[in-house]
């Protein structure tokens, strides 16, 4: 799987960064990507209220409620700062939701947090070492938003002093006392900000706004207003009072950006073109050294700001003590993402090792996860998915279609394949021209496509005519 960037635009963000490439598009080797999230486009939350309780929009999200409030607690401690350091593991059956959960966790932290989700078998890959592709996934589920920093004022208006030079020769210059929220200070006014005082008329008792940064004054209203308070005439956004009683203004200007995506661009600005070239695909790990050193510089300019993504690691069995061992190390990280792991094995053999342990998660690991458990579906839980469903893909189901559903999904124990089946019904409709999916549909794709048991069942049954390897 190859990425295309595009140099141009992605160096116009970063303005303020020391990249000097000026070719039009990198290709870079990317970690072959099993794309899982459309079957999950239809959750956009943990659908709970304040006391993580169901709330009644359920966000896309149907019964497991006990997942749903251990979830939700996780999501208010990653809120609250607390999570460092620990990892959720998410036990239970197949198609039991796990993903569907942890798809829940990253929307309901917030809209924009990165999802990213890998199954752990795309470790092991020829092109790159395990821990290399950990490392990407992991740099991919971390966001960067930069930001610029502006110095504004806001306040009302005690007086304002104009006075032309002297000799009547030169620019005039000016003082405006301003009483912010806790504090009054007289600001000397440039010609800019004086042409804009005399025309609007600025005086005693207007609320106006002091960009220091661009040098210009905005009036905001009359000092009636402050009733209400400053955060009602400084719009919302984000002010924060200094020592000095100026207020700081951060701009956003970007989408966050994947640090990933930062360390992909430098390599290839600082000359490592072998990196791409289909050798390893690997980024050398000084690359990732000097754009941690930037960013971290920026973080302290208040310039950048770190997204701590949620990176979702399923089967997460399939990994061995290696991969194990860096998941616990990537978690103390600086900027490490939440990492979310699911398994739907019970007492399984540690791969690479001889030990046995619960969920094939070694023991450290599991001590330091919040482990939460998904439990099966109850039919009428399974219908509401399955509605929910249709209604994301845009698709109507009879009633007698959703009854139809509902009973392959009790034959096959796969609430995947009973999702699949709708998209396959509705081009049967299509072809059919019926303006909603029938009972007919559904058994037409049901006998066109098999489940895993019903390809079971044909190769216990005539598995001479195949070729196997034991
Ligand atoms: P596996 O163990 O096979 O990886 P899983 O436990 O991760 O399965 P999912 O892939 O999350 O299961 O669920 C199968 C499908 O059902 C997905 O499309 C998912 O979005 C949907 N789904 C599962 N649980 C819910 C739920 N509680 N509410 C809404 N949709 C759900």
């Amino acid at each position: 799987a190859r990425m295309v960037f595009s140099v141009k635009s992605v160096f116009t963000v970063f303005s303020g960064m020391s990249l000097t490439v000026s070719t039009s598009d990198i290709i870079v080797n990317e970690v072959p990507k099993v794309e899982r999230i459309g079957a999950h486009s239809h959750i956009y939350g943990l659908g709970l209220d304040d006391s993580l309780n169901a709330a009644t929009d359920n966000q896309g999200m149907v019964g497991q409620i006990k997942a749903r409030r251990a979830a939700g607690l996780i999501v208010k401690m990653i809120k609250d700062g607390k999570i460092a350091g620990r990892a959720i593991l998410i036990t239970g059956e197949p198609g039991t939701g796990k993903t569907a959960l942890a798809m829940g966790i990253s929307k309901a932290i917030s809209a924009q947090t990165p999802f990213v989700s890998m199954t752990a078998s795309e470790v092991y890959s020829v092109d790159m070492s395990k821990t290399e592709i950990l490392t990407q996934a992991i740099r991919k589920a971390i966001g960067v938003t930069i930001a610029e920093k502006k110095t504004v004022i806001s306040g009302e208006v005690v007086s304002v002093e104009t006075e032309r030079p002297q000799n009547g020769i030169g620019k005039r210059t000016g003082k405006i006392t301003l009483k912010t929220t806790d504090m009054e200070a007289v600001f000397d006014i440039g010609s800019k900000m004086i042409e804009t005082v005399i025309r609007d008329r600025i005086s005693a008792g207007d609320v106006i706004r002091i960009d220091k940064t661009n040098g210009t004054i905005e009036r905001l209203g009359r000092s009636a207003l402050r009733n209400r308070g400053f955060d009602a005439v400084s719009n919302s956004v984000s002010e924060v009072p200094c020592p000095d009683g100026e207020l700081e203004k951060h701009v956003e200007l970007v989408d966050t950006v994947a640090l990933h995506e930062i360390d992909a661009i430098n390599s290839r600005a600082q000359g490592y073109l072998t990196v791409f070239s289909g050798d390893t695909g690997e980024i050398k790990s000084e690359i990732r050294e000097a754009v941690d050193k930037k960013i971290n510089e920026w973080r302290e300019q208040e310039r950048a700001r770190i997204v701590p993504g949620v990176l979702f690691i399923d089967e997460v069995h399939v990994l061995d003590l290696e991969c194990f061992a860096f998941l616990n190390r990537a978690m103390e990280g600086e900027f490490a993402p939440i990492i979310v792991m699911a398994t739907n094995r019970g007492m399984t053999q540690i791969r690479g090792t001889s030990f046995v342990s619960a969920h094939g998660v070694p023991v450290d690991l599991l001590d330091r996860a919040l482990i939460v458990k998904t439990v099966p579906y109850s039919e009428e839980e399974v219908k509401q998915i399955l509605i929910i469903r249709a209604r994301a893909e845009n698709v109507t189901l009879s009633p007698g279609a959703l009854v139809g559903l509902a009973k392959i999904f009790e034959k096959t124990n796969s609430l995947r394949y009973a999702m699949q089946l709708i998209t396959v019904s509705d081009i049967l409709r299509q072809r059919a021209k019926a303006a909603e999916i029938q009972p007919e549909h559904v058994k037409k794709a049901y006998s066109m496509f098999h489940d895993v048991h019903r390809v079971k069942k044909l190769l216990e049954d005539n598995g001479e005519q195949y070729i196997t390897y034991t």
